[in-house]
């Protein structure tokens, strides 16, 4: 069984749909998502309309929470606040609603074994911390006991290892094989906003069965979401990054 994990779409509805073909074309059908649909891009309903009639294991990210109130602003970045302010003006209260709903992590069965997801970290996700270090991934793996744990929130995609005495290493960024002795902590980066230097929209499939992760990287209509932001007066360089990927 395979399924698909999605995170930080961030409003961009050409990338979104870019990945979704990619992931029906592979005959996926269970779609995992850990939150950040909105804030920064230019389609925040279409991209909740388009994921929550696919899937209702969602988990809220901080922008999900920047635009509907439930996090005080100040913690964001210029851009990132204007985004916010815009996204809960197109809002309406439905999909406000939906949002301040969604859980801060999933704690799914995938055939019969547990795992997390969450979009920052799995000690604490209301703090919205990130996991950028061994030190850090080393912290977080002691707070939780399942196997695996899915996050996002950093947008760069890779696999965090700890052996069986505690010691963590980075096991790669495009693909893992899962030894059975050994946990992880797996950034599947960023479908709508890539900060690794490839633009391309990023999402994982995860094999239960062979015990893979590998991450896919897709080409999508950069140009048309870049238009899309520029036409709403959102910052600029919301719209210079996608190119980049930073
Ligand atoms: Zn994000």
């Amino acid at each position: 069984m395979r399924c698909a994990i999605i995170s930080d779409i961030h409003g961009n509805h050409e990338a979104l749909t870019t990945v979704l073909e990619d992931i029906r074309q592979k005959g996926i059908k269970d779609i995992f998502c850990l939150g950040d649909i909105v804030g920064y891009g230019a389609d925040p309903s279409g991209c909740l309309a388009e994921i929550c009639g696919l899937t209702d294991m969602i988990t809220a990210g901080n922008h999900d929470h920047g635009a509907v109130g439930l996090l005080d602003l100040s913690s964001f970045n210029l851009n990132a606040r204007k985004a916010a302010e815009w996204t809960g003006k197109k809002l309406n209260a439905r999909e406000k609603d939906l949002l301040k709903k969604l859980p801060l992590f999933l704690n799914p069965f995938v055939q019969g074994e547990k795992f997390i997801m969450v979009h920052s970290t799995p000690n604490r996700p209301e703090a919205w911390q990130y996991i950028l270090s061994l030190d850090e991934a080393e912290y977080q793996f002691e707070k939780f006991s399942e196997r695996l744990c899915f996050v996002g929130h950093s947008h760069q995609p890779v696999f965090w290892e700890c052996d069986p005495h505690g010691k963590c290493s980075i096991a790669g960024r495009e693909y893992v094989h899962l030894e059975k002795d050994r946990r992880y902590i797996i950034n599947v980066g960023s479908t709508g906003q890539p900060r690794d230097g490839d633009p391309r929209a990023s999402y994982a499939v995860f094999d239960r069965e062979r015990m893979e992760v590998t991450i896919r990287r897709v080409e999508y209509d950069i140009y048309s979401a870049q238009e899309k932001i520029i036409r709403a007066g959102l910052p600029a360089r919301l719209a210079e990054r996608l190119a980049i990927g930073i």
